[in-house]
């Protein structure tokens, strides 16, 4: 084996790229500085997407970001955990979520699902669990704000396991109800209780002391007696931890805890360095693998436009798969065989851009003046590769978009076509609506301010988007289409998406869909998280 391809498989062997999925206020913020303050944050610059008065606050790439106070953008929070590297890729975790949400777990190799103790699962999180299980990304769960009065523990064990029929194995287990946390005991160490020492949010860990089980039983009394009940009630159910079932996204290691405290988040660290798995070999679009310790190859996994307005530059994410990356090396882009130079290859850490002279599988690097890149896109060298396209998701907003002034239609075509290959919105047409009036798709309502800002600031045209009452697409055939734009009695209407030419129907609830459905059995409706 050369230098080079040892090198990367045991630099790949030593790195996790994980991403958070949660609802927004669950603590995702709280979380990520958690993690950051106990492992040891190689670059932590702006990587914890802000709130306004935050430590870490958002970037300021777009002006839109500005005016809300959110990151619009995937940052990377990298740090080193017990002789790994850990690549923390954020989520946009707005209630405004959009594609690029989705597309992040296309380039993680593991989740963690954070859960709110009070509410359980809630929307974002079924949404995003979804697609980890359509990608077959394996899900640690980590319950948080257990400090304050929440649920019951076994019921929330329950709802996972019913509602995404996931089994729960508790790794770590809470002693005292949701409220009164007492400690943790690690199930893989019963005779003891972790019981912690509050920390302030930013101030340091929470002190941890290990108990052993006769002082807890004396000290905690019946919180001790009803965790080992449960805890043994649990193992004798086979709720276990099981390193295939939970690989292969059939169990979810569960960690309990207070991200604002600091509690538990020690034990979840460990668990993504010992339970998440590096960087594997990643299919190819033909068939067969790419090996971690193939020649390099890439995956870009977002595009993103005019961060910087002095420069008005285009940045590509992407996602080291296989090889090793340097900076300066000439690449190629599968899509069209063409070099693309790597220059201007950059870390990205929240607004922090540092040059990157030197990446490795799990690793991601930005990719400055990618103007030729697009979403989904391979890039390699030497032996060629391609990755399966990136999906697109289920859209639940539509508006259609004219053109401000007429008089500027050709570039209203241009930059809608654009943005529909950048993968910022989803471009439908029909023959009823006609050229001029494409109906723009997206899973949350934010892309469409962002095509507004770019068709004015970029295309120089400013655009007018009519909100449609449609709620709900299913893929279809193009008989199924035109029963849809048929019928009279069923809402909906059928539209084919300009990139890959599927037939999208339509609806406004899923009530309209199901009496389609019932009056068309021929008509093949199919859900859409992925569309190939
Ligand atoms: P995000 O929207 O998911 O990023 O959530 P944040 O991290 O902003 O947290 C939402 C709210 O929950 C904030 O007020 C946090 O202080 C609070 N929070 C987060 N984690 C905990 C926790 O472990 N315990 C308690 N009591 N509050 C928490």
């Amino acid at each position: 084996m050369s230098a080079g391809r040892e090198c990367a498989a045991g630099e790949a062997a030593r790195r996790r790229t994980f991403a958070v999925i949660s609802h927004p206020d669950a603590g995702k913020s709280t979380l990520t500085e958690a993690l950051a303050l106990h492992a040891r944050a190689i670059n932590e610059a702006g990587a914890v997407h802000g709130k306004a008065g935050r430590r870490g606050v958002a970037s300021d790439w777009m002006e839109m970001e500005k005016a809300r106070g959110i990151s619009v953008t995937s940052a990377v929070l990298q740090f080193a955990h017990r002789g790994c590297i850990l690549n923390l890729l954020d989520t946009p975790g707005h209630a405004d979520f959009s594609e690029d949400t989705y597309r992040v777990l296309a380039a993680v190799d593991c989740a963690i699902m954070l859960v709110d103790a009070a509410k359980g699962l809630e929307e974002q999180t079924r949404k995003l669990f979804d697609v980890c299980r359509h990608r077959g990304v394996p899900v640690i769960t980590f319950v948080n704000k257990w400090d304050r009065p929440g649920r019951d523990a076994l019921e929330l064990m329950d709802e996972i396991q019913r509602e995404f029929s996931l089994r729960p194995t508790p790794v770590t287990w809470p002693v005292g109800p949701a409220g009164y946390l007492r400690g943790l005991v690690d199930v893989r160490d019963p005779g003891h209780m972790l019981r912690f020492t509050r920390a302030l949010r930013g101030a340091h860990e929470a002190a941890e002391e290990r108990i052993r089980a006769d002082r807890a039983a004396a000290e905690e009394g019946g919180d001790w007696d009803v965790a080992t009940e449960e805890i043994e009630l649990l193992e004798a159910d086979g709720a276990v931890h099981d390193q295939k079932g939970f690989l292969t996204g059939t169990t979810t290691p569960v960690f309990f805890g207070a991200a604002l405290s600091n509690i538990g988040v020690r034990l979840l660290l460990d668990a993504v360095v010992d339970l998440a798995p590096p960087p594997g070999a990643r299919e190819l679009a033909g068939g067969g693998t790419r090996p971690v310790d193939a020649p390099f190859a890439g995956l870009v996994f977002k595009v993103q436009a005019n961060m910087d307005p002095a420069h008005r530059d285009r940045i590509a994410f992407m996602r080291v798969c296989s090889g090793v990356f340097e900076r300066g090396m000439t690449v190629t882009r599968a899509a069209s065989g063409k070099p693309f130079a790597t220059k201007y290859a950059h870390s990205v850490f929240g607004q922090d851009r540092s040059m990157a002279d030197i990446a490795y599988p799990g690793d991601i690097i930005g990719l400055v003046n990618a103007a030729a890149l697009r979403v989904g896109d391979t890039l390699y060298a030497e032996r060629p590769a391609a990755f399966p396209p990136m999906p697109t998701f289920s859209p639940e907003h539509f508006a259609v978009a004219r053109p401000a002034d007429i008089g500027r239609t050709k570039q209203f075509r241009r930059g809608i076509a654009q943005l529909g290959e950048e993968g910022v919105v989803q471009v439908l047409v029909s023959d009823v609506r006609g050229e001029q009036a494409p109906v723009l798709a997206a899973v949350g309502p934010m892309q469409f301010e962002v095509v507004a800002h770019r068709m004015a600031g970029e295309f120089a045209c400013p655009v007018l988007l009519e909100p449609l009452a449609y709620r709900l697409a299913r893929a279809t055939d193009a008989a199924g289409g035109e029963a849809l734009n048929r019928s009279r009695l069923v809402r909906g209407e059928a539209l084919t998406r300009l990139n890959d030419k599927t037939v999208l129907a339509l609806f406004p609830d899923v009530w309209q869909a199901n009496s389609f459905e019932r009056a068309h059995p021929d008509a093949r409706l199919a859900p859409l998280i992925a569309a190939h």
